[in-house]
């Protein structure tokens, strides 16, 4: 399979320091979210975060670009002294483990600071470099997850082109479960006509079984600001018989709500043939 087509062909990321006045933010996700980068080069082709371009915008696509926070961790202490012990989300709008952060540490720097001052970290991401800091989540309250929405590698290289390939984050859950820490998933976005039929989420759900993760989210593929472009992109070069039902899924009101109720049943169903019910939490 070809490159995606929404990335450059050789996605040497753009680079820009930008201090930052707050790092730690409130959230309808947890109590806060925390991100030490705008921007994130794993390039995702359903990925939300593209609406921070329009807060912070570049000339590059979104995922050939990363504005690192270079203050994070000062600015992180000065907003501890004053904030209040609960569960932080990291990362909300980027990946915090991103490649970038091998070199910078600031996202392993500011978890340090939230476990030294008693906040629970709930961490999601798509990258093996969080196994790095496993000594730092064994000081407090860490979820260590990953989101898949895949198992299909040839898949995931196409939708998530620079993220860890599917069997390394299936590794990291491993060495989280090993590391004594409560693990997650995020299956999602399930992808429509791809990784959305009741077989695909069965194969996902059983990944998560085998290794007793203790919370499973799931979410359809939601038209965000930003979205459909580099959706409509990929499915145009790789799926083009794909391109109007997936439009019709996500902006045709009936049809959409009649396709999650569906996808809601077959959840349910495949939730209960992998005996993971209890554990399973739709987001749709
Ligand atoms: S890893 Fe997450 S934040 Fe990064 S591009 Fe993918 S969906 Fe977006």
């Amino acid at each position: 399979m070809t490159a995606n087509p929404n990335l450059p062909t050789k996605p040497e990321p753009a680079l820009r320091e930008v201090p930052c006045r707050t790092v730690l933010n409130r959230t309808s996700l947890g109590d806060y979210s925390l991100n030490c980068y705008t921007g994130c080069t794993h390039g995702c082709a359903y990925c939300y975060a593209r609406f921070m371009q329009r807060f912070h915008p570049h000339d590059e696509p979104w995922g050939a670009f990363v504005d690192v926070k270079v203050n994070a961790v000062e600015v992180l202490k000065r907003q501890l002294r004053r904030a209040t012990p609960g569960e932080v989300f990291v990362s909300s709008a980027c990946d915090g483990w991103q490649p970038i952060e091998a070199e910078r540490r600031l996202t392993r720097r500011c978890c340090e600071l939230l476990l030294e001052y008693g906040f629970r970290l709930n961490v999601l991401t798509k990258n093996r470099l969080v196994l790095r800091d496993l000594d730092v989540f064994a000081r407090g309250d860490v979820r260590l997850g990953v989101t898949l929405t895949t198992l299909d590698q040839r898949l995931a290289a196409l939708w998530e082109p620079l993220a860890a390939t599917v069997a390394g984050r299936l590794d990291v859950l491993d060495r989280a479960r090993e590391a004594g820490l409560r693990t997650a998933v995020m299956l999602g976005p399930l992808l429509p006509g791809l990784s959305d039929d009741r077989g695909s989420i069965e194969a996902l759900l059983r990944a998560a079984a085998e290794r007793d993760v203790g919370t499973i989210w799931l979410d359809a593929l939601n038209a965000r600001p930003r979205v459909w472009p580099a959706v409509a992109a990929l499915l145009r070069s790789h799926f083009p018989d794909l391109l109007e039902p997936v439009r019709r899924t996500l902006f045709d009101r009936p049809r959409r709500q009649a396709y999650l109720a569906e996808l809601g049943s077959r959840v349910s169903e495949a939730a209960r043939n992998v005996g993971v019910a209890e554990s399973v939490r739709a987001c749709f």
